[in-house]
C-alpha cells in the first residue's frame, strides 16, 4: 500500500466514524489545477484565511503555505482534500506536479529539482523566484485557478487564448504569491488585478510547439520527424538538450545564429545558469521559439545549422557526456566521425527501464529507443 492510499484509507475511515467532518463547501478540482489553487480556492470558498485552515485541519507542521506543495504533495494532505471535498482520489493526485511522472519525466523528485519544473525559490512564507505563470484570460473565466502546465518551464503561451504567459506581476515586477494574497487573481505585493493586465499575442510557432506538446503530455507518447517516441519524457529530454545546447555553452551564440537565420534574429541570453528552469518567462520564450526553429524538419535543419555553427561531436558532448538517447544519435550520426553505437551499459539501462514500465515487451521496443547495434541483441537475450 502506497503512503498515498494508507493516508486515504485513515481520512476515509475518520469521515465514517465521525472523527472528521466533509467540509460544506466542497470543491473538486478544475480541469489541471494545482493543489495549492485549489486548497486556496476552498478556502476562500468557506472565509477562512488558508493559514487557518491548513492548521486547523493538518496542524502547523504540514507546512502547507511554507513550502512548495505542489512539489512535495503530502499524501495526508491530498488523501484529506480528496476526503474533505468528496473527491475521487485519483483527480486529487491529479492536482501534484509528480503525478507527470512517466509522461513529462521518468522519474519525479519530490524531494528535489526535477527537470522541466520550475522552482519558486520558497523561503518562509516568501517566494522568491516566477516558478508560477499565468494567463490573464484564463483568470478571468468565472472560477480563476492556477494550472499545472503553469509550472512547466517549456511552457510560455497560452494555447487556449492565443497569448503568452506571464510570470511576474506587470506593476511591481514581483513573483505571483497568491497564498498571499485577499483573492487569487490580485497580486499579493501591490494588489494589481492579474485578471486585467495585458498580455502579448502569442507567436504563432510557439502556440503550434506548446500544443504539440500539451497534448505529449496527455497522451504520454511523441512524435517528431520520423521519430515515434513510446514514451513522451523520452521526447522532452531531447527537447531539454535541444534547448540547452541553444542557450548555454562556447557554441551556443553561432548556433542560435544558425538555426534563427541571422544575427539580427537570434536572441542573445545573459544567462550565467545552465537550466532552462531558472530562466525568466521572456527568456523561455526566446528560447523554446529557437527550439521550435531546430526542431522543424528534426534532425535535417538541426544537423544543417549545428554543422554551419562547427556544433561538432566533441562541443555537442562536452559539459554532459551522458545525453538522451535520441540527441546522443542524431549527434553521433551526422555532427562526428562514424555512426552511433550505443555502450552497452546504456542499452542495458534501456532494457532494465523496458522491463520495469512495459513487461513483456519485444526487442523492436528496445531498438526504438537506442538505435539497431549489435548490443541490442546480446542485452535483449540476457536474463
Ligand atoms: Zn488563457
Ligand atoms: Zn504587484
Amino acid at each position: 500500500m502506497s503512503p498515498l492510499d494508507r493516508a486515504d484509507a485513515e481520512w476515509r475511515r475518520a469521515i465514517e466514524n465521525g472523527r472528521r467532518r466533509r467540509w460544506p463547501y466542497r470543491s473538486r478540482p478544475r480541469s489541471d489545477e494545482l493543489l495549492s489553487s485549489w486548497f486556496l480556492r476552498c478556502a476562500a470558498g468557506m472565509w477562512l484565511k488558508p493559514f487557518a485552515l491548513g492548521n486547523a485541519v493538518w496542524g502547523r507542521s504540514l507546512q502547507i503555505l511554507t513550502r512548495d506543495i505542489d512539489n512535495f504533495a503530502p499524501p495526508s494532505l491530498v488523501a484529506g482534500m480528496a476526503a474533505l471535498t468528496d473527491t475521487p482520489l485519483e483527480a486529487a493526485w491529479g492536482t501534484s506536479l509528480a503525478e507527470f511522472e512517466g509522461r513529462l519525466v521518468e522519474r519525479y523528485t519530490m524531494a528535489g529539482r526535477t527537470n522541466w519544473i520550475m522552482p519558486l525559490g520558497v523561503r518562509h512564507r516568501r517566494r522568491h523566484q516566477p516558478g508560477l505563470q499565468f494567463c490573464p484570460a484564463c483568470l478571468q473565466e468565472p472560477i480563476s485557478y492556477y494550472r499545472r502546465i503553469w509550472r512547466l518551464a517549456w511552457s510560455t503561451v497560452c494555447c487556449r487564448h492565443g497569448c503568452i504567459l506571464l510570470d511576474r506581476c506587470p506593476s511591481c515586477a514581483a513573483p505571483l504569491e497568491p497564498h498571499r494574497a485577499p483573492h487569487l487573481w490580485l497580486c499579493a505585493t501591490c494588489r494589481t488585478d492579474l485578471r486585467t493586465v495585458d498580455a502579448a499575442a502569442a507567436p504563432p510557432g510557439l502556440a503550434a510547439l506548446q500544443a504539440r506538446h500539451e497534448e505529449f503530455l496527455r497522451r504520454g507518447w511523441a512524435e517528431l520527424g520520423r521519430v515515434t517516441f513510446p514514451y513522451s519524457h523520452l521526447y522532452f529530454e531531447l527537447v531539454r538538450q535541444v534547448a540547452r545546447v541553444l542557450f548555454s555553452g562556447a557554441r551556443s551564440e553561432r548556433l542560435r545564429i544558425s538555426v534563427s537565420g541571422s544575427v539580427a534574429q537570434a536572441p542573445g541570453f545573459l544567462a550565467v545558469c545552465h537550466d532552462v528552469e531558472t530562466l525568466s518567462a521572456d527568456d523561455r520564450r526566446r528560447l523554446m521559439s529557437l527550439v521550435a526553429l531546430a526542431l522543424q524538419d528534426w534532425p535535417t535543419r538541426f544537423v544543417a545549422a549545428a554543422r554551419e555553427a562547427g556544433f561538432w561531436r566533441s562541443w555537442a558532448t562536452r559539459d554532459r557526456p551522458r545525453l538522451p538517447f535520441a540527441f546522443a544519435s542524431i549527434v553521433d550520426e551526422h555532427l562526428g566521425a562514424g555512426f552511433y553505437t550505443p555502450a552497452r551499459e546504456e542499452v542495458r539501462a534501456a532494457e532494465m527501464y523496458l522491463r520495469r514500465v512495459r513487461p513483456g515487451h519485444g526487442r523492436q521496443e528496445l531498438r526504438n529507443l537506442v538505435g539497431d547495434c549489435q548490443a541490442v541483441w546480446d542485452v535483449f537475450n540476457e536474463d
